[in-house]
Order: structure tokens, then C-alpha cells, then sequence
């Protein structure tokens, strides 16, 4: 979402949670539940630049969301759990799926303990790359050495340096090489943000190692009840820009690492990134040829009865950074702000 757009639509849930016209609409709208999708968490105070803020919320902010979830009546519940309510029909209370995206080691020490203390269950989706500590955490690496960088290399423009002293600076830059490397060639753009880390004298890999949880991890952690895993392919590539060949590669080898190391197939399964440019139909058709239970996307939106027949394209709510206030979780979950961004639509599935 561009700037204004966002503002626009900040503006827009201001004035719904205010008009309270959610709360009456919510037994319409709210459909039977939810999937919330979350990265980091981390108690941080943000910096000035910090242009992944929206995938960072703080550990105060999932307890609140906990218990303002458990306070409205919902069931938290395991992907498993939501795929046989959806496939029966089964009316009940409204539930809630928590879901993290990445595998981030964060979440083992400032999620994992909330998710104990209420006794509700929570989902990891792993990228077998990254939990291998292999592979590129590149809009994190891009961030980094931007921030530490008074002008850094223009990437795509050979010899040409981008300014990066102020905090406005900053965000230019990222934008400009964040969008002209996220779609398109994968490989190209792994290759871009190892080379700028080399021009940088950045390690990129041990970023990796410092953010992502590896398998001795993940096995000690698939111990907890409370724990589940799930897959997020091998090198976290936008699937919608690979050849079927490669996207159903990525999909296979990224779970049969995780059988592998964690001695267990994953039933369920998240799309990098998970946008409409990044996850289409076809993706969602391979996902069902494959043999998932489900795929979550990241389009906005709550889950309706009427999701048994899209099981592979199914929405979430991104609980993020720059929402963090109790009232934007009341009004996500009456479903309003999704229906209304939809023209409507209660489906979003092609
Ligand atoms: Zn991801």
C-alpha cells in the first residue's frame, strides 16, 4: 500500500471503529473465524527507519490481542482444527489460528511462553533454506545495510550510489530497490543483495543465523504442545513468478526437509509473500495436486463457510506493527474493513 493509501485506510478503520457500526454488523460479516498472520515479535523500541516494522509487533501487543480474542468469545485453534470446522460446516464459536510466518527465533522466546501461559495453540511455517541457515533474508539484509550506510550502492545502475544519511533518505532508498527486485527473477534478486553485501562488507549469512531458529531448535521446540510447524517452501520465492516445474520444486523439497528433520510431513502451508502478485491460481491448484490441507495466502480477509471450496487460497489478517492498538483488532475481526476493501466480496480466490 502506498503512503496516502495507507493513511486513507487508517483513516477508514478510525471512523468505522468509532461509528460502532462494526459491532452491529460483526454477526454478518465476521464470517467463522480468522487466521492471523504474524513474523517477528520483539520488544524493541522501532527506529527512526525501519521499513519492516509492519512484520514486527511487540510481545505486550499478541498478549493484548490474546486476550482481547479470548475475551470475545473465540476458540484458538490448530490449522487442523479449522480444516475439519470448515469442511463440516460445523457451527460454533467463532475461532482464531495463530500463524508465524519465517520461523523466526524470536518467536520461540517472546511468543511461544504467551501461547503456554493461555494454553492456545500457535503455527510456525518453516523455509527449510533459512532454518538450514542458507539462503537470503533479503528485504531484512536490504534494511540493514541501508541503516548502517550514509549512501550505499545503486544496485541496478552500475557504479551509481543512492543517498542513505537521513531517515527519509533511508526509505527512499529502500523503496527503490525494494520494489525493482521483489518481483521478477528470484535468483536475480539474490544475486543483487549478496552483492551489496559484499560491496558492503555486510554478512548476510550470518543474519540468518542470528534471526532464524535452526532444526536443533525447531525439533526441541516441536516437543511443546502448543507448538505447531508448517511448510513456507525451501528458499522463500515468490511462487507466482517461478514455471510450475520450479514453484512445485521449491513446495516438495522444502517439506521433504522438514520430514527430514523434524520426522514429520507438514500438512499445511503458507506462500511467500502470499499477495495476489506473488500467489495465483495456478499455485493454488498445485498446492491441491500436491496434497496440502491448506494454503494460506496473505490476502486480507476472514474465513466464510464458503472456503471449504477454496481451501488453498485462504485469507489472513496480518496482525502488524503499524496496527497495534486493541480497537483495530476488534474491528479486523467483525470482518467489515475486509468486506468493504472486497467491493463486498466475501471471496477473494482467483
Ligand atoms: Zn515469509
Amino acid at each position: 500500500m502506498g503512503h496516502s493509501n495507507k493513511k486513507f485506510y487508517r483513516i477508514l478503520l478510525d471512523s468505522l471503529y468509532r461509528s460502532g457500526i462494526y459491532n452491529a454488523a460483526a454477526p454478518f460479516t465476521r464470517g467463522e473465524g480468522a487466521i492471523f498472520t504474524l513474523h517477528q515479535v520483539c520488544p524493541k523500541a522501532v527506529p527512526a527507519f525501519s521499513p519492516n516494522s509492519i512484520l514486527k509487533v511487540t510481545p505486550d501487543f499478541l498478549e493484548e490481542t490474546i486476550i482481547t480474542v479470548l475475551q470475545q468469545g473465540y476458540d484458538v485453534i490448530t490449522l487442523d482444527e479449522m480444516t475439519e470446522r470448515l469442511k463440516t460446516g460445523q457451527q460454533g464459536k467463532p475461532y482464531v489460528v495463530f500463524t508465524f510466518d519465517d520461523g523466526y527465533r524470536d518467536n520461540k522466546t517472546h511468543a511461544v511462553p504467551l501461547f503456554e501461559k493461555y494454553k492456545i495453540p500457535m503455527t510456525i511455517y518453516i523455509v527449510s533454506d533459512y532454518s538450514s541457515h542458507k539462503g537470503e533474508l533479503w528485504w531484512l539484509a536490504l534494511e540493514e545495510i541501508i541503516a548502517s550506510h550514509s549512501s550505499i550502492m545503486d544496485p541496478l545502475n552500475e557504479g551509481a550510489k543512492l543517498a542513505s544519511a537521513t531517515a527519509a533518505e533511508k526509505y527512499a532508498a529502500f523503496e527503490t530497490i525494494y520494489w525493482r527486485i521483489r518481483h521478477g527473477d528470484q535468483q536475480e534478486q539474490r544475486r543483487i543483495i549478496r552483492r551489496m553485501a559484499t560491496e558492503h562488507d555486510y554478512d548476510i549469512d550470518e543474519l540468518t543465523r542470528r534471526e532464524i531458529m535452526n532444526w536443533e531448535e525447531l525439533r526441541e521446540l516441536s516437543k511443546n504442545e502448543y507448538v505447531n510447524f508448517a511448510a513456507h517452501t525451501k528458499s522463500h520465492y515468490a511462487m507466482a513468478h517461478l514455471t510450475e516445474e520450479e514453484a512445485r520444486a521449491e513446495v516438495m523439497a522444502g517439506i521433504e526437509v522438514m520430514q527430514k528433520e523434524l520426522g514429520t510431513a507438514p500438512a499445511h502451508f503458507s506462500y511467500p509473500y502470499g499477495d495476489c502478485q506473488s500467489a495465483g491460481r495456478r499455485d493454488f491448484q498445485l498446492m491441491k495436486e500436491l496434497g496440502l490441507k491448506t494454503a494460506v495466502t496473505t490476502r486480507k480477509g476472514v474465513l466464510h463457510s464458503a472456503h471449504k471450496d477454496h481451501m488453498m487460497a485462504l485469507p489472513r489478517i496480518s496482525l502488524n506493527g503499524e496496527y497495534q492498538e486493541n480497537r483495530y483488532i476488534k474491528l479486523f475481526l467483525s470482518g467489515l474493513p475486509f468486506l468493504l476493501r472486497n467491493g463486498g466480496r466475501t471471496l477473494n480466490v482467483n
